[in-house]
């Protein structure tokens, strides 16, 4: 069956969606998924409920409450620490590639 054949199929059997779980990316098909953590909102669903509290506090801000505010600010600064700590080892990986290609450049063709 194929991609196109498959969606439309989804589309009219509605509930049957579930048969073809993990391998479809479309997150409206995934939105009852079990173990899903869906969006009070909006209905989107998320793998982990980190990335449902990020998602709250982007899209809609104006709807949280004191305590999902809280854990989004939580979900926020780790997020920072970890997007700080990926930058900083990226850089060292591009420091390390360009001495060694700058190194061996000079080692084959001086
Ligand atoms: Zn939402």
């Amino acid at each position: 069956m194929t991609e196109t054949t498959r969606g439309a199929a989804d589309r009219q059997a509605g509930a049957g969606a579930d048969a073809n779980e993990g391998a479809d990316p479309d997150p409206d098909a995934a939105s009852n998924a079990s173990g899903g953590h869906a969006c009070r909102v909006c209905g989107r669903a998320f793998p982990e409920p980190k990335l449902l509290v990020l998602h709250r506090g982007v899209r809609h801000a104006g709807a949280l409450t004191d305590g999902e505010k809280e854990a989004y600010v939580e979900a926020y600064r780790e997020e920072e620490a970890a997007l700080h700590s990926f930058r900083i080892r990226a850089l060292a990986v591009l420091v390390v590639l360009y001495f060694g290609v700058l190194f061996l450049y000079i080692g084959f063709a001086g």
